[in-house]
């Protein structure tokens, strides 16, 4: 298993954020690499508004600053589809890896990796949100914004996320990456509402289309080694793509997916199809000139999103579900990210009337009779 670590060229210390535990930390961890205090973000916006590929660029920038904004946000999902009630922690933002398709390269406005320092202000927040909160399931998570793992080598936050949250049994907090960066997770002492998931694709899509993240067998073997630690793990199998030799290429992740994991310790495993807003699309043909993902026949959906026509999703869905219920059972909570009251009757046989039940099924624990 290859661990690939993310090249930081330049830091940026926003000047009121260099004395937190946090930003010494991040700084200790990354060694000699040149550091250039700011004003404030606005600095960095500026620097990276001279070079060609401000995002590409961005992947190798890291900014630490504090946050003022709220740390804990719903997540947005997409306007007149199915959720799932889910929560986001804005802890880090960006990604250093580069898959063609990802909407963050539309929806930040900041493409610099970004630290958030003040962890009192997040510790501070979340006891708050969690009381207000304290008679319900909550499902919560770093990997909206960011990956979850991607800058753990430096930041270290898995293992501080992991022991606030052991305590706090009705959470689930669930950290989402692509990498194999699990060294600060096999420190830590499992409990059963941390979930550590995996993004997945097929091998081919993930050569093609995920840049500099590790092949999908290694992210499996990543997934085996920390389910074998004792945590939960989960998958999400999105964006699923359409592409010759599709149904072959994702069967052989389902299958090697089934030898190597314990179908009872899988918390949940999500599916959705590629989708994009219109100015990500130009922007995925500027920066990724070779992808051939964006030019099928698509439908601009209820949200404007560009997605594959609805038949053609409910095949991609109905084989990639066949599979997994062959290689893993019928035990392993299924449900979609983004996707329509229909999609789920006609692919799940399920008929979720809102987010809420959405989240409650995917609150039902455990599922598996000891035998
Ligand atoms: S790993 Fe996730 S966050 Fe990072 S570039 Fe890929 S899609 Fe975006």
């Amino acid at each position: 298993m290859i661990e690939s670590k993310p090249q930081i060229e330049r830091v940026f210390i926003e000047k009121s954020s260099s004395l937190y535990p946090l930003s010494e930390k991040v700084l200790n961890n990354l060694g000699d690499i040149p550091q250039q205090e700011v004003d404030d973000e606005e600095e960095v916006r500026e620097y990276l508004r001279l070079v060609k590929d401000p995002i590409g660029k961005g992947k190798k920038m890291l900014l630490l600053k504090s946050f003022k904004g709220d740390f804990i946000k719903p997540c947005p999902c997409t306007p007149h589809y199915l959720g799932c009630n889910y929560f986001i922690i804005n802890a880090d933002l960006n990604c250093p890896m580069d898959c063609s398709y990802c909407i963050l390269q539309h929806y930040l406005d900041n493409p610099v990796l970004t630290v958030h320092v003040n962890t009192q202000d997040l510790w501070a927040e979340l006891d708050r949100f969690l009381k207000t909160n304290k008679d319900r399931f909550l499902r919560i998570g770093t990997g909206e914004l960011g990956d979850s793992l991607a800058l753990d080598h430096l930041t270290e936050r898995s293992r501080e996320l992991i022991s606030y949250f052991r305590d706090r049994p009705r959470a689930n907090l669930e950290l989402k990456t692509k990498t194999t960066h699990i060294q600060n997770v096999m420190s830590e002492k499992p409990a059963e509402n941390i979930v550590i998931a995996w993004s997945l694709n097929s091998e081919k899509m993930a050569a093609a289309e995920e840049t500099l993240a590790p092949p999908v067998r290694d992210r499996i073997e990543a997934a085996r080694q920390v389910q074998s630690r004792g945590f939960r793990v989960a998958f999400h199998w999105d964006p699923l793509i359409l592409y010759p030799g599709w149904e072959q290429g994702y069967s052989e992740v389902i299958e090697q997916l089934s030898s190597k994991i314990d179908p009872c310790r899988i918390a949940w495993i999500s599916l959705g199809s590629l989708r994009f807003p219109k100015p990500l699309k130009s922007l995925i043909r500027k920066r990724f000139p070779s992808t051939r993902i964006i030019y099928q026949e698509m439908v601009n959906g209820k949200d404007g999103k560009f997605r594959y026509f609805k038949p053609l999703r409910i095949k991609l869905y109905q084989k990639v579900v066949e599979r997994l219920i062959t290689h893993i059972g019928d035990k392993v909570p299924l449900y979609f990210c983004m996707e329509s009251k229909e999609i789920w009757k006609k692919v799940l046989n399920k008929e979720p009337g809102s987010k809420e039940e959405v989240e409650y099924f995917l609150s039902l624990l455990p599922r598996f009779d000891a035998d």
